[in-house]
């Protein structure tokens, strides 16, 4: 079965406006900023989709745009703006950012509490660990696929093709959690045909148009496809070579409309549970 995930979507979706319809009665709506740093053309279609889903469910959204060649300083110093400024609730900074700038550096300047991608080491941490947090919105949009189709992850063999912090090792916790057996699999891997053949469940997430071919996935598998590659057509496709792979899967998630759905939506489900934590704060500080 192709999985399009936009029903699944939808629902949370609803569920967050409504939540902010009731919300705002009393208060303001949430506000998501994100920084942009450049103009890599990826990265302004992502920021403009986040954009455009935040306004359809109520949610405020503001990009600040930086030239390329700002300073980690100049950077730094306008995260930590947005942390102080009571008005923003959750602080995105769009990746990859310029060279010269420390990724790690700026991901620790962010606050915690604004931190809705969930990359900040204390939610790394705190995810690992099963404790409250604000978990990164690819692996979280991918566990809801899961619950979504009342697929039971007890005991199945669950492969991970990539290695990645925003993506793969945040699943590891996640898939043990449900007591899953999980096998990561990445470059240096030796055949990795034989971890794939194997695998109940196939995430790949590598950024290489198909490089999972049919003989590499187990008859009745479920593949969450979460590549994005940009073919000369401009098409866009995943890691997983679609066409000759979906009749075997008992599940597969199709790319487009598979995998990026669900990792906005996550996007705006965390806004809502930092918005949420801020307005706790706030009443608290006003009794
Ligand atoms: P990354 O780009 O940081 O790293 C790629 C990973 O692939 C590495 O861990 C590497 O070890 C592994 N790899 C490379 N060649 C391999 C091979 N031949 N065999 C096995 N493993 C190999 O990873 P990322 O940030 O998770 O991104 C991966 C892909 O997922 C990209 O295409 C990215 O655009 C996409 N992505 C999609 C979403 C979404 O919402 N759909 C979100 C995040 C990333």
């Amino acid at each position: 079965m192709i999985l399009y995930t936009k029903d699944i979507s939808d629902n949370i979706r609803n569920s967050i406006k409504d939540e902010i319809i009731q919300y705002t009665k009393n208060f303001r709506a949430p506000h998501l900023v994100v920084v942009l740093v450049g103009t890599d053309s990826a990265s302004i279609k992502y920021v403009n989709a986040k954009k455009r889903a935040c306004e359809e469910i109520g949610i405020v959204s503001s990009v600040i745009e930086l030239e390329s060649d700002i300073s980690e300083k100049h950077l730094l110093a306008e995260i930590e703006k947005l942390n102080c400024d009571e008005g923003v609730d959750a602080i995105l900074v769009q990746l990859p950012l310029p060279k010269h700038i420390n990724t790690n550096t700026v991901i620790m300047a962010i606050n915690q509490k604004k931190d809705v991608d969930g990359f900040h080491p204390h939610n790394v941490g705190h995810s690992l660990l099963g404790l409250d947090c604000i978990t990164p919105c690819t692996p979280k949009g991918i566990m809801r696929l899961f619950d979504a189709v009342g697929y039971d992850l007890e005991g199945k063999n669950v492969v991970i093709v990539g290695r990645s912090n925003i993506v793969s090792k945040p699943l590891i916790g996640l898939f043990l959690e449900k007591n899953a057996t999980v096998t990561i699999t990445h470059s240096k891997t030796r055949d990795l045909k034989q971890h794939t053949k194997k695998a109940d469940v196939l995430v790949v997430a590598v950024g290489k148009a198909k490089l999972i071919t049919s003989e590499m996935v187990k008859e009745g598998a479920f593949v969450v496809d979460v590549g994005i590659n940009v073919m000369e057509n401009g098409k866009l496709c995943g890691d997983v070579d679609f066409d000759n792979v979906y009749e075997k899967c008992a599940f597969i998630t199709p790319v487009p409309k598979g995998v990026g759905v669900m990792t906005i939506t996550m996007l705006l489900y965390n806004t809502m549970l930092l918005y949420k934590n801020n307005l706790e704060n706030f009443n608290r500080n006003k009794i």
